[in-house]
């Protein structure tokens, strides 16, 4: 198991707005959600990532208020949620569909809360003014959503619910219904406006990239439970589990024995990889015959000749024989075929380009072998 895998407690030096303890929710015979533990620092970017029916939205939607929980226990603020109400809990939330009401104006949609809420009208204008300004949408006022591009919804759906001054923002895949190059626009916006208000964040997403270019923390789920909560860096670098590894970018999963002194895999065909004692708790080893072992793509370096122009540190190096190359623009995935049989995906700039059936040597550094135990 890597080494520097937190923990999925939170720092207790800051402040948490959100607790999840043992949290279970059924619908019927379907676990959609099993024991989950969560802690969600105050003010912090939090994201909840996972394949479909991992459980992410349904574990929005408990916080939210959208739904009971089956057993367990919400904390928002120190407060038990159980049984309190969507509209008594500080938390508003953003969806991907928008949820924006057709038949009124930007302006309208709003205020709504607020009217409901029967806020003094020069209060109410002082509010709804400073949401549509937040998001850049003050001049779009009088419009109605049908008259709005996807990203000036979002907004208008991001000013709705930060106008009544939400504790946390809940924001249910809010970018799914863009289109990539807006997406990324919307993204920077998010972001910015995060650390503006400097208010708690949950997202969900199944977008990998956007977890991590947005989160300070991101829990993984699967199957309705976590597999993993860390940092952005520890959650893509130290993956603690095969699952993490494969969901959050490319990776290249070995699997074999385990050889003490030095560290090193054997795999089933005979290929014999260095593992750096450096990156990996050993004693987590102890007793351990197989293992599986992460590299990311981008981490292997692809030379034609054994050693030439190979980073000194590489300490594994192997032949093998280019299978396949995919252009992607400012990459090329390289299908590298090993002469002990095993495949490996490399990730190599576009201006290095190596047809298939060429000769090669590929090499990597083992403090990059992830040891997934
Ligand atoms: P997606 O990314 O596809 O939205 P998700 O990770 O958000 O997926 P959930 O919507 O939380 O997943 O669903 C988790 C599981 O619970 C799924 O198997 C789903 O079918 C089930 N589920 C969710 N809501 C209900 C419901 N109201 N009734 C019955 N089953 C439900």
């Amino acid at each position: 198991m890597a080494q520097t895998i937190s923990p999925p407690v939170a720092d207790a030096t800051v402040a948490l707005d959100v607790e999840l303890k043992d949290v279970v929710k059924t619908f019927g015979d379907e676990t959609a959600v099993q024991g989950l533990n969560l802690q969600i620092r105050q003010g912090e970017f939090f994201s909840i990532l996972g394949p479909s029916g991992c459980g992410k939205t349904t574990t929005l939607r408990m916080i939210a208020g959208f739904e009971t929980l089956t057993s367990g226990q919400l904390t928002i603020q120190g407060q038990c949620m159980n049984g309190v109400p969507a509209h008594r809990r500080s938390v508003n939330t953003v969806f991907q569909s928008y949820a924006l009401f057709d038949h009124m104006s930007v302006w309208d949609n709003v205020a709504f809360g607020l009217k409901i809420k029967k806020v003094p009208k020069a209060e109410l204008r002082q509010q709804v003014g400073e949401a549509l300004t937040l998001v850049q949408m003050e001049s779009f006022a009088r419009r109605f959503p049908s008259q709005l591009s996807g990203g000036q919804r979002q907004r208008v759906a991001l000013a709705r619910a930060l106008v009544n001054h939400p504790a946390v923002m809940l924001l249910d895949e809010p970018l799914g219904a863009l289109d990539l190059k807006l997406r990324k626009q919307m993204q920077v916006e998010l972001s910015n406006l995060h650390k503006r208000l400097g208010i708690t964040f949950i997202m969900v997403t199944h977008d990998q990239e956007e977890a991590l270019s947005l989160s300070d923390r991101i829990a993984v789920m699967k199957d309705g439970c976590i597999e993993q909560v860390g940092s952005p860096n520890e959650i893509y670098e130290h993956p603690s589990t095969a699952f993490v590894a494969d969901f959050i970018g490319d990776t290249n999963l070995l699997s074999g024995q385990i050889q003490q002194q030095p560290l090193t895999l054997v795999t089933s065909n005979g290929l014999q990889v260095a593992i750096s004692p450096s990156s990996t708790d050993v004693s987590k080893l102890n007793g351990i015959e197989s293992i599986d072992i992460s590299i990311r793509p981008e981490k292997i370096h692809i030379s034609a000749q054994a050693g030439a122009a190979k980073p000194a540190t590489h300490d594994n190096c192997y032949p093998g024989e280019v299978k396949h190359t995919l252009y992607t623009g400012p990459h090329i995935h390289c299908i590298i075929e090993l002469t002990t049989g095993e495949q490996l995906r490399v990730l190599q700039p576009n201006h290095m380009a190596y047809r298939p059936g060429t000769p090669v040597h590929v090499s990597w550094a083992s403090p990059d072998c992830q040891v997934l135990v």
